[in-house]
């Protein structure tokens, strides 16, 4: 499929979707297929939610846009729901992770200034992803992002992810750190989780060091892990989050959360997004969240993600090829010995959508709203295909 008016950013399947129902997608020949990444984690909610659709819906009718040069009022009470559910105090709205991340940048370089460091330095983690601006493909730990972008941006330093003792010796050598900015789980990298006491540690070591602790939970928040956000999985309060992905469920919105002594260090000319938080976008996300927080979906999402966990595990015990099964919620990983791209074409013929990150790992960011039925369905397709792998691909 050439679509040469397109830039050749991507290499796209050779499908293309009409309309998407719960966690079903439907192509130009009427194929259906059951979703399992969630057009990379934003349809949290699946396709064609109604409280989202209905909250578009009336907002389209009412009012699109006005520009922070005023009040919005739907974004004032998102701003509310979000610090409600994270226990953080206030939030710039972006249009994109990315930029969600560049905001949180911009809060380390003013902190590092305000401590009166000169070149204030962000340490980010290996196989880390940020985004694609200068900035965020600079704080990214993966060389195929950066090359052909230098010069990169100055101000990082570059740690091993999960390992307290690296950052030890990176204060003590180093006193031009102003922040850290870390996934709670590695997405694009491959799904590496956290060591269990890790996040404590490193808000110990922040606060020693009065580094602000900045998590990238734009694909970790909303629900993803089976809390609202993971950091919610331990007693910490970080200082700075950034998010986006399943946020919007689809319209593009990102946010940037700080709290505490982070919360008060711009001022007004110091930072702003024409579309940031329009009324659109931040109608559609407060349908998001309190769908999210309503009832007790969360909880649900926990249970259904160890449930696919469990069920992944089982089917694929004693498989040679397949080295781990990780993750946390409905985000997770399964890491081959082998190179294994080809399976995402193969699930798909077999109405599967899924992702290949890190060249051998299988992705699933299933939609939220999955149930357990929908999963042994996942089940039943997926792993006969991973447990056929690669001799499939050798006889192809
Ligand atoms: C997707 C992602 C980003 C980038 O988000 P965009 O909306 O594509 O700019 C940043 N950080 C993490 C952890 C992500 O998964």
């Amino acid at each position: 499929m050439t679509q040469p008016a397109i830039m050749n950013t991507y290499g796209r399947l050779p499908v293309s979707f009409t309309r998407g129902e719960g966690v079903r997608l439907f192509d130009t020949e009427g194929k259906r297929y059951l979703d399992s990444i969630s057009g990379i984690g934003v349809n949290a909610l699946g396709h064609s939610h109604p409280a989202v659709t209905e909250a578009i819906q009336q907002q389209a009718g009412q009012l699109l846009h006005t520009s922070n040069l005023y009040s919005v009022e739907k974004q004032q009470a998102l701003a509310e729901a979000l610090c409600s559910v994270s226990g953080m105090d206030n939030v710039f709205f972006s249009n994109s992770g990315a930029e969600a991340n560049e905001a949180a940048i911009k809060l380390a370089r003013k902190h590092g200034h305000n401590r009166n460091i000169e070149i204030p330095h962000v340490v980010v983690m290996e196989q880390a992803f940020h985004g694609r601006t200068l900035a965020t493909l600079t704080a990214s730990g993966n060389r195929k992002i950066q090359a052909g972008f230098e010069p990169l941006v100055r101000g990082f330093i570059r740690a091993p992810f999960g390992d307290i003792a690296a950052l030890e010796t990176i204060a003590h050598n180093n006193d031009s750190v102003s922040a850290i900015l870390i996934e709670p789980i590695q997405g694009e990298g491959g799904i590496h989780t956290l060591p269990a006491e890790y996040l404590a540690q490193l808000r110990a070591l922040c606060d020693r060091y009065d580094w602000l602790l900045m998590l990238d939970e734009v694909q970790t928040g909303n629900g993803r892990t089976g809390k609202y956000f993971a950091y919610q999985h331990t007693d910490i309060m970080p200082d700075v989050v950034a998010t986006a992905k399943g946020l919007g469920n689809g319209v593009p919105i990102g946010a940037c959360l700080a709290h505490g002594k982070a919360a008060s260090l711009l001022q007004p000319g110091n930072h702003g997004s024409t579309f940031g938080g329009n009324p659109l976008v931040c109608a559609a996300s407060l349908a998001v969240v309190n769908t999210l927080t309503s009832n007790n979906t969360i909880e649900q999402i926990a249970e259904n993600g160890h449930y696919l966990l469990a069920g992944l595990k089982q089917q694929l015990a004693g498989a040679p090829h397949v080295k781990e099964v990780r993750g946390q919620g409905l985000m997770i990983g399964i890491e081959l010995n082998t190179p294994c791209a080809g399976l995402v074409s193969q699930a798909l013929a077999k109405g599967l959508l899924i992702n290949v990150t890190a060249e051998r790992v299988v992705r699933l960011l299933p939609p939220l709203i999955i149930n357990q039925q929908e999963i042994d369905e996942l089940l039943s397709i997926l792993c006969p295909l991973i447990l056929a792998w690669p001799e499939q691909s050798s006889a192809a």
